[in-house]
C-alpha cells in the first residue's frame, strides 16, 4: 500500500495576504539594494546553506584566493553569534555581522541596513552568507546578484531532491565535505544528478573546505 500523504494548501499555513505584501515589500527593497550596488560598483552574492554546511569556512578560502585581486566585503547572517564574523574578520576584510534573532533567514531591510555599515565606494565584491537554512532565504532575495548553495555530504544522500526550491535561482552549488562522502555512505554523482534534474543550468563544484580543494572551481563557477 503507498503511503497516505496530507498536503497543505495554498494559504492554509501561513495567511497568505499578509505573506504577499511582505514577500512584495522585500523585493522593492531587494531591487533598492541591487540600485545602490550597481551604482558603487559592488557584485554582490548570496551564500545559502544549512548550518554546518561549511558556508563560512568556503567563504573564508574564497576571500583568501581573492582579497589581492578584488576589495571584498562580507555581511554574515546568524540567530545571534558573532562566530562566523569573527572568524571571516581574521582574512582582514571588511566585515559585518546581522543576528536575525529568530528569523531563520536574511531579508533585504536588513542587508539594507548592512549596506550602510560598508564603504561601498571601497568594494568590489560583497559575500552575504545567509542564516543556516535550506528553506526560507530562497524566498527573500535580498538584491545580490548572484545566489550559490552550500551542501554538505553529512545532510545525507537525500538532501537536494528534500529541498528543490533554494536550488532554482542559484547558479552555483558546492558539494562541500567530499571527504566524508564514503564514510557517510553519499554517493556524490547522485546529488550531483538531483541539482541538475532541478536546475540544468546549475554549476556544481565539490568542494573540501577544510583543505581548499575545489575552491578554484566554485570561483570559476560564480563567475567573479
Ligand atoms: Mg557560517
Amino acid at each position: 500500500m503507498p503511503v497516505k500523504v496530507v498536503e497543505s494548501r495554498e494559504g492554509e499555513i501561513f495567511d497568505i495576504e499578509l505573506e504577499e505584501s511582505l514577500l512584495r515589500k522585500n523585493e522593492e527593497l531587494a531591487q533598492r539594494n541591487r540600485r545602490l550596488l550597481e551604482s558603487r560598483g559592488v557584485t554582490a552574492i548570496d551564500v545559502m546553506g544549512s548550518i554546518g554546511s561549511g558556508k563560512t569556512t568556503l567563504i573564508k578560502q574564497i576571500v583568501r584566493r581573492l582579497k589581492d585581486r578584488y576589495s571584498i566585503a562580507v555581511i554574515a547572517g546568524d540567530l545571534t553569534t558573532t562566530i562566523d564574523a569573527d572568524r571571516i574578520r581574521e582574512e582582514g576584510v571588511q566585515v559585518v555581522q546581522v543576528n536575525t534573532g529568530k528569523e531563520c533567514h536574511l531579508d533585504a531591510n536588513l542587508v539594507g541596513r548592512s549596506l550602510e555599515e560598508i564603504d561601498l565606494d571601497k568594494v568590489d565584491l560583497l559575500f552575504i552568507e545567509n542564516v543556516g537554512n535550506l528553506i526560507c532565504p530562497g524566498e527573500f532575495p535580498l538584491g545580490a546578484h548572484k545566489r550559490v548553495v552550500v551542501i554538505s555530504v553529512t545532510e545525507g544522500p537525500y538532501m537536494v531532491v528534500k529541498h528543490p526550491y533554494i536550488f532554482m535561482d542559484a547558479v552555483a552549488v558546492a558539494i562541500n565535505k567530499i571527504d566524508l562522502a564514503e564514510p557517510m555512505g553519499v554517493d556524490i554523482s547522485k546529488l550531483e544528478m538531483d541539482a541538475r534534474r532541478i536546475k540544468p543550468s546549475i554549476k556544481v563544484v565539490r568542494t573540501n573546505g577544510l583543505t581548499g580543494d575545489g575552491v578554484d572551481d566554485l570561483i570559476d563557477a560564480m563567475g567573479v
